[in-house]
């Protein structure tokens, strides 16, 4: 559907990729995994496609009616200093 060509902000290339996207939503940050998106390679910024971007908002949508926080730390257990 959508052909994109270079990025908005600083023309670098943008590449498909399945990433852990931070979606924003209604002055929040929510975290979704194995999201397909397109990357720009240079900075990074991340581009959805429309059907993609619909259903990141219906994901983010559900996840405020189940959890109020979700953004935690993840710490490793084996590093954590006795
Ligand atoms: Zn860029």
């Amino acid at each position: 559907m959508t052909t994109r060509g270079l990025c908005e902000f600083c023309n670098g290339k943008i590449e498909q990729r399945v990433i852990q996207a931070d979606f924003h939503f209604k002055g929040q940050v929510i975290y979704i995994d194995h999201v397909p998106a397109w990357v720009c390679a240079k900075c990074g910024e991340q581009y959805f496609d429309a059907p993609v971007y619909k259903r990141l908002e219906e994901i983010a949508k559900r996840r405020r009616l189940i959890h109020k926080t979700i953004c935690f730390p993840l710490a490793e257990y084996e590093s954590v200093p006795a």
